[in-house]
C-alpha cells in the first residue's frame, strides 16, 4: 500500500484526473514523434495553457490560478507517470514564472506573466555555460551598462526549452570584479538583434526535450528588463534553487513509483522456469525493497512540499531531498530494468525510457555532489 498522502484534499484530487487526463489525450499519443523532432509542438504548450495546467501558482492578477504549490507537484507526477519527459512546463511554470513574478517589476510581470499562463510566451534559464555549470560565481556572460541599455555578451548551454522559449532569465555578470555579488537577472527576448539559437543538443535521454547552445552577441534589451536589484541575482538564485530541487525530488519519486507499478505488472506476466518471475523470492525482495525506498522518499518529499507551501522549505532540506530521492530514484529504475530481462532495453519499453530520462536527475539543478557539499555545511 502507498502511503497515505496527507498533503493533498478534494480539489488536488479533482485536478489531478484533470491532468491525467491531459497526458493521455494531449500528449502520450504525440510523445514519440516529439521525441524524433527533439521538441515538443508550440500547440501542447497552448493547450496546457488553456487547460490550465500552466503557472499554478501565480496570482491570478498576473493569469495563474493563485493556486498551491500542490498544484505543480501533481503536473510533475501525472506526466511522470506516463514517461513524458519533454514537456519543459515545469521550468516555465514553477522556475522561470517565479523569478519574475517574485523579482520583476510590476511592468514586466504584467507583460510577460499572462501570455506564460496561457501558454503563448515560452520561457527558458540561462544558468549554465560551456565553462561553468556547479559553480555559478564562474558566470562569464557579462552585462554592460550602456544608456538606456544593458548590452549583453556571452554563451550559454544545455538550456531547457532552448529552440522553444521566447523570453529566457540570463544570468549575467553585472560587475565582474565583486565576483558572485556582481551578478544580475536579465530578461532577454528571443527576438532580440544578437541572440541566436545553437545546436538543439542531442542526448542520452529527455529526447524530447530542447535543450540548446544559446549565444548572446550585443544583444540590447533595455535596463528596466532586470529582476530586482542589479548585482543581486546571486542572492536570488540561492532563494529560488530549493524549489528548484524539489521539482526533481517530486519528479524521483513519482518515477521510481511507477516503474515499480510497471515491473511488478511485468514480472506477474512473464515466466521462467515454469513460474512468473514475480514468484522469484529475489523479485520479490528487490521489489520490496525499492518499494520501501520509493515510500520513504514520498513522505520526505511531501514534507517539503508542505513546508515550501508555508514558506519554509530551505536549501538544507530541498538539497537532501534532491540527492537522496534523485539517487534512489537511480537504484530502483535500475533493479526495475534488470527485472524486465533484455525488454528492459528495449526502446518501446517504458522502463527503458524512463531509465534514460532518470540519468539526468542526479546532474541538473545541482550535482549529487554539490547537494553533499550544501548539506555538509548544516553540520
Ligand atoms: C538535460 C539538461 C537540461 C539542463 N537544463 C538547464 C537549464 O535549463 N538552464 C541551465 O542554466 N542549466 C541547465 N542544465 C545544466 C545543469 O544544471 C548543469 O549541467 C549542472 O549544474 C552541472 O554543471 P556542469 O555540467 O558544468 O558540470 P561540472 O560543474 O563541470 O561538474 C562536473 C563534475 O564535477 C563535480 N563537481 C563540481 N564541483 C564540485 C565540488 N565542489 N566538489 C565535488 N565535486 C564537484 C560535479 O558534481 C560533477 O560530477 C541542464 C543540463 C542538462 C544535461
Amino acid at each position: 500500500m502507498p502511503a497515505e498522502r496527507k498533503i493533498y484534499g478534494e480539489d488536488h484530487r479533482i485536478f489531478r484526473d484533470a491532468v491525467a487526463r491531459f497526458m493521455e489525450r494531449e500528449v502520450v499519443p504525440y510523445h514519440d514523434q516529439w521525441e524524433k523532432d527533439g521538441v515538443v509542438s508550440r500547440e501542447v504548450w497552448l493547450k496546457a495553457g488553456e487547460a490550465g495546467l500552466l503557472l499554478s501558482t501565480a496570482a491570478e492578477e498576473y493569469g495563474g490560478a493563485g493556486a498551491d504549490f500542490g498544484y505543480c507537484a501533481i503536473v510533475i507526477e501525472e506526466s511522470t507517470r506516463v514517461n513524458a519527459s519533454g514537456l519543459g512546463f515545469q521550468l516555465h511554470s514553477d522556475i522561470v514564472a517565479p523569478y519574475i513574478e517574485t523579482y520583476g517589476s510590476e511592468e514586466l510581470k504584467k507583460a510577460w506573466l499572462p501570455p506564460m499562463a496561457k501558454g503563448e510566451i515560452i520561457g527558458g534559464i540561462c544558468m549554465t555555460e560551456p565553462g561553468t555549470g556547479s559553480d555559478l560565481q564562474g558566470v562569464k556572460t557579462r552585462a554592460v551598462r550602456d544608456g538606456n541599455d544593458w548590452v549583453i555578451t556571452g554563451q550559454k548551454t544545455f538550456i531547457t526549452n532552448g529552440q522553444n522559449a521566447d523570453l529566457f532569465i540570463v544570468v549575467a555578470k553585472t560587475d565582474p570584479s565583486k565576483g558572485a555579488k556582481g551578478t544580475s537577472l536579465i530578461l532577454v527576448e528571443a527576438d532580440r538583434a544578437g541572440f541566436k539559437r545553437g545546436r538543439n543538443l542531442e542526448k542520452l535521454g529527455l529526447k524530447a526535450q530542447d535543450t540548446s547552445e544559446l549565444f548572446f552577441e550585443d544583444v540590447r534589451v533595455p535596463v528596466s528588463n532586470i529582476l530586482g536589484e542589479e548585482n543581486q541575482g546571486f542572492r536570488y538564485l540561492m532563494e529560488q534553487l530549493p524549489r528548484e530541487r524539489l521539482l526533481s525530488a517530486i519528479r524521483a519519486v513519482a518515477s521510481a513509483e511507477v516503474a515499480i507499478e510497471w515491473t511488478v505488472k511485468y514480472t506477474k506476466e512473464r515466466e521462467a522456469f515454469g513460474q512468473k518471475i514475480f514468484e522469484f523470492q529475489n523479485t520479490k525482495f528487490k521489489l520490496a525493497e525499492c518499494h520501501a525506498q520509493a515510500q520513504m522518499g514520498r513522505v520526505y518529499v511531501d514534507n517539503c512540499i508542505e513546508l515550501l507551501r508555508e514558506g519554509k522549505l530551505d536549501l538544507e532540506a530541498a538539497a537532501i531531498a534532491k540527492l537522496w530521492c534523485s539517487e534512489m530514484q537511480g537504484r530502483v529504475l535500475d533493479e526495475c530494468l534488470q527485472l524486465h530481462g533484455g525488454y528492459g532495453y528495449m526502446w518501446e519499453y517504458p522502463i527503458t525510457k524512463a531509465y534514460a530520462d532518470a540519468r539526468i536527475n542526479r546532474i541538473y539543478a545541482g550535482t549529487s555532489e554539490v547537494m553533499k557539499l550544501i548539506i555538509s555545511r548544516y553540520l
